[in-house]
């Protein structure tokens, strides 16, 4: 038995009926089994993969944004997230593992290892970053595809993904292969949170997937997911308080505090145009959320934390269980799932359920 994951960045429930028509996809949702699944708080790709790896919430995985703080750096390496992942678990119990382009693996313990990183300045030679980031076995991969890579940009990085992710399926069968696809979301923060708003990036992917299905043949369990929606944004939420530092996470924000009591903040954030919601430190564990900060801001719907008062058409960073939600679809899989709604967190320990694996410690549970 193999198992693949799709992580198809911002695929929203929602779009399913927009993909069911879609050649390669309509097919393959024509016999899957698929279910809602609810995004982490905030619901930020890494964070969220982050979640999906290790079957974790923020409070164990300690990922809480893209961007570190607060040298506000992209966290693409493994050593970020502060628990076991799901290919640890599979790599110890003597199964191969894959990875292409999958956010937050750069550096991991996995067999055939492409993540997803750029250099900090384009133009720069990517060798070395590459070199110094896949696995040995992967780097020949990264070699062969990188013609195809546009620095950060999609389409050109799922180009990229979807051949280096084929060919390793294809001459190296691995047992567990995970792929992660963006411009989905990188055209859904240009024109809008739902898939019939981006029909060109609908097409793009399901010609990708095309391919990528064949690869991977019956020969494995099929499993794709979103690692958060989209909502429609029109204005920014702009805090210029004493004592108050923030780190934006989009429809959401991470607030320190220097020299100013909780109680004041709260009541000065509650104040500010575009907040919903102001979470004190001793709630923050009710959103899965570690106490690595002082307060959490929710903004209203519509409404975004940015550090530079841009404000895209649409984006995400909201409060998982508020929805919107991605969903989880498998494909081939020997049962269905026993339930009609999951988190994030139960993707793992589901698909590790297959081989009869655990993750120790891990907040998500098995779906079959
Ligand atoms: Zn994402």
């Amino acid at each position: 038995m193999k198992a693949a994951l799709i992580s198809i960045d911002a695929l929203d429930w929602e779009d399913l009926p927009v993909f069911r028509k879609a050649r390669n996809m309509g097919r393959i949702l024509a016999h899957a089994d698929a279910i809602r699944s609810e995004a982490i708080t905030p619901a930020q790709t890494y964070p969220c993969h982050a979640s999906i790896l290790s079957g974790s919430y923020p409070s164990r995985t300690f990922v809480i944004d893209n961007l570190s703080h607060p040298e506000r750096r992209w966290q693409y390496c493994r050593s970020s997230i502060k628990c076991p992942i799901l290919t640890d678990a599979a790599r110890s119990s003597g199964l191969t593992t894959a990875a292409v382009c999958f956010p937050m693996t750069a550096c991991a313990d996995i067999d055939y290892l492409v993540p997803e990183i750029w250099t900090e300045r384009e133009g720069d030679d990517s060798d070395p970053l590459f070199s110094s980031a896949c696995s040995e076995k992967g780097y020949g991969y990264y070699l062969r595809h990188k013609a195809k890579l546009d620095w950060m940009r999609t389409p050109g990085m799922d180009l990229f993904a979807s051949s280096v992710f084929v060919d390793i399926v294809k001459e190296q069968k691995p047992d567990i292969a995970l792929l992660h696809l963006s411009y989905l979301d990188h055209q859904k923060h240009l024109h809008g949170p739902l898939a019939s708003d981006v029909p060109h990036a609908v097409d793009f992917i399901d010609n990708l997937l095309g391919s990528v299905f064949e690869a991977l043949s019956s020969d494995y369990i099929i499993f794709i997911t979103g690692d958060h929606a989209h909502r429609a944004q029109k204005g920014s939420v702009d805090i210029s308080i004493e004592g108050i530092s923030v780190h934006p996470t989009g429809q959401s924000a991470e607030i320190y505090l220097d020299g100013i009591s909780e109680r004041d903040a709260i009541s000065k954030l509650a104040a500010v145009d575009g907040i919903a919601k102001v979470y004190g430190q001793k709630e923050l564990a009710s959103l899965g959320l570690p106490p690595s900060f002082d307060i959490f801001a929710e903004a209203e719907d519509g409404y975004v934390f940015t550090p530079n008062g841009k404000v895209t058409a649409s984006g995400h960073g909201y409060v998982g269980s508020e929805g919107p939600y991605p969903p989880f679809i498998a494909i081939n899989a020997p049962c269905r799932f026993r339930t009609d709604r999951c988190s994030i967190v139960d993707e793992a320990p589901t698909i590790l359920s297959l081989f009869g694996l655990k993750l120790d410690g891990a907040d998500g549970k098995c779906l079959f």
